[in-house]
């Protein structure tokens, strides 16, 4: 572990450095000094850090869970930060949120409009190089402007964005009885946005804690704990089984349980990612004319969304943030956090204001 590091020291050769936090194998953190970058490629622009939000994405890469991953790498995905320099109609100092999916906008998925399932997407922090650093390079078209936020909210937009995207892929109404499995920040960000659009939510998860804590604080009048079973849920409804389910649960047995609780001519939208088969009983998912869709990642409409909930106070993110940590000790908070994520909401490295 390395912690002495001076931030825009000047080395011998006049150029600034600054602090990256590098993931150099699982289990392995360092708080690096790197060269900050001066100047971007054309249509990129140069941002300071301000915030980063850590997440299921980052303990697993902590951890030596996230599949397809290389070492090392500076993590961070959940980004706010000032824009260094007046270029491609941003000006200096102003506050952006990162869409850290980089797209090629060359693919059959971009040339339709659904760049967050680009065949070449390359995620900041995950695929390439991220923001858990003082500076970095991200195309204009992937800032956002962050007006009317502040630097913490800023930097929860893209996790939010998430579950944003998947409530308007479910196409969910104000009428819908919704069920939203496993509640972590995507679960919750999932089951706020559909709260948002008047549908009838329900929260599953296998932490009561958890679950008390949310419906204290968000409002969600109808929790059910893992051990409820199916038929607990189903009674729920009045029998009759839930309009939409969304999956948050990173759990391919969950996933196949929650076939049976899709009520006849719904939907079931699959936001967590496992690494298994899953298989379900197609004369059940048949007579359902099951809707089945996955989610994946968000776009700009999604950030939008998201962006308008924080700054008009439909999603209360002082409850999010339940975690915090400056740079300079983020190798011991983020050692802690992963070793005990239960009562984490989110959790924010501040790298600047
Ligand atoms: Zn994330
Ligand atoms: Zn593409």
């Amino acid at each position: 572990m390395q912690r002495e590091v001076k931030t825009g020291a000047t080395t011998g050769l006049g150029a600034a450095t600054m602090r990256a936090l590098v993931v150099e194998a699982p289990g392995r953190l360092r708080l690096d000094e790197r060269l900050r970058p001066e100047s971007a490629p054309e249509g990129w622009v140069l941002v300071d850090i301000a915030r980063v939000g850590i997440c299921g994405t980052d303990y697993h890469i902590l951890e030596g869970n996230q599949p397809f991953f290389d070492y090392p790498r500076v993590i961070g995905h959940e980004l706010s930060g000032r824009v260094a320099e007046d270029k491609s109609g941003f000006s200096r100092g102003e506050l952006v949120t990162i869409n850290p999916y980089v797209s090629c906008g060359r693919c059959r998925a971009c040339l339709r409009g659904k760049p967050n399932c680009c065949t070449k997407i390359a995620v900041l922090g995950v695929h390439r190089d991220g923001g858990l650093t003082e500076r970095i390079a991200v195309p204009a078209q992937n800032l956002y402007r962050a007006d009317g936020l502040t630097p913490d909210q800023a930097a929860m937009v893209e996790f939010l964005a998430i579950g944003a995207h998947a409530v308007r892929r479910s196409g969910l109404t104000g009428a819908d009885c919704v069920l939203v499995v496993g509640l972590g920040p995507i679960g919750l960000g999932t089951a706020l946005f559909a709260q948002a659009r008047g549908a009838e939510v329900h929260i599953l998860d296998a932490n009561a804690e958890r679950l008390a804590r949310l419906q204290r604080d968000f409002g969600f009048a109808n929790t059910h704990a893992l051990d409820d079973g199916p038929e607990v849920l189903m009674a729920a409804t009045g029998g009759d089984g839930f309009d939409v389910v969304f999956d948050a649960t990173g759990s391919a047995r969950a996933i196949e349980a929650g076939f049976a609780l899709v009520g006849h001519g719904g939907t079931y939208v699959l936001v967590s990612v496992v690494k298994d088969k899953i298989s379900f009983l197609d004369p059940e998912f048949h007579k359902r004319e099951t809707t089945l869709m996955g989610s994946r990642n968000a776009t700009r409409e999604d950030f939008e969304t998201v962006k308008a909930a924080l700054a008009d106070g439909t999603i209360d993110s002082s409850k999010l943030k339940t975690h915090a940590a400056a740079l300079r000790d983020v190798v011991e908070a983020l050692s802690g956090w992963s070793a005990d994520r239960r009562d984490i909401v989110k959790a924010i490295v501040t790298v600047a204001d």
